[in-house]
């Protein structure tokens, strides 16, 4: 699926980001401020990943067992426009997180 192909490819990314900052040593401290903050917003952006992709694997295993339209909590049918939107939706629009 080319959703997951992406969201694999975003976490590899992030992962990369992360090895790289081990090496820069000899910075003022400002400058290591600044790298701290972007790192967090990487560690942010990581875990956001790895919840989307969590999400896809749920989606595809429900849409494997033929639930996919099916909301997980209420078990009405999703809105075809919700999972046109979000492919990987597995709640209906009153049952989603906001
Ligand atoms: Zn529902």
């Amino acid at each position: 699926m080319d959703l997951r192909v992406e969201i694999l490819e975003r976490i590899q990314r992030y992962e990369a980001h992360q090895h790289h900052r081990s090496g820069a040593l000899d910075k003022d401290l400002e400058e290591q401020a600044l790298e701290i903050q972007s790192d967090d917003v990487v560690d942010l952006l990581g875990n956001e990943a790895r919840a989307e992709l969590t999400q896809i694997d749920k989606a595809i295993s429900r849409i494997d067992a033929h639930l996919g339209e099916y909301c997980e909590v209420c078990g009405e049918v999703i809105d075809i426009h919700r999972l046109q939107a979000l492919p990987y939706a597995t709640r209906c629009n009153e049952c989603a997180i906001p």
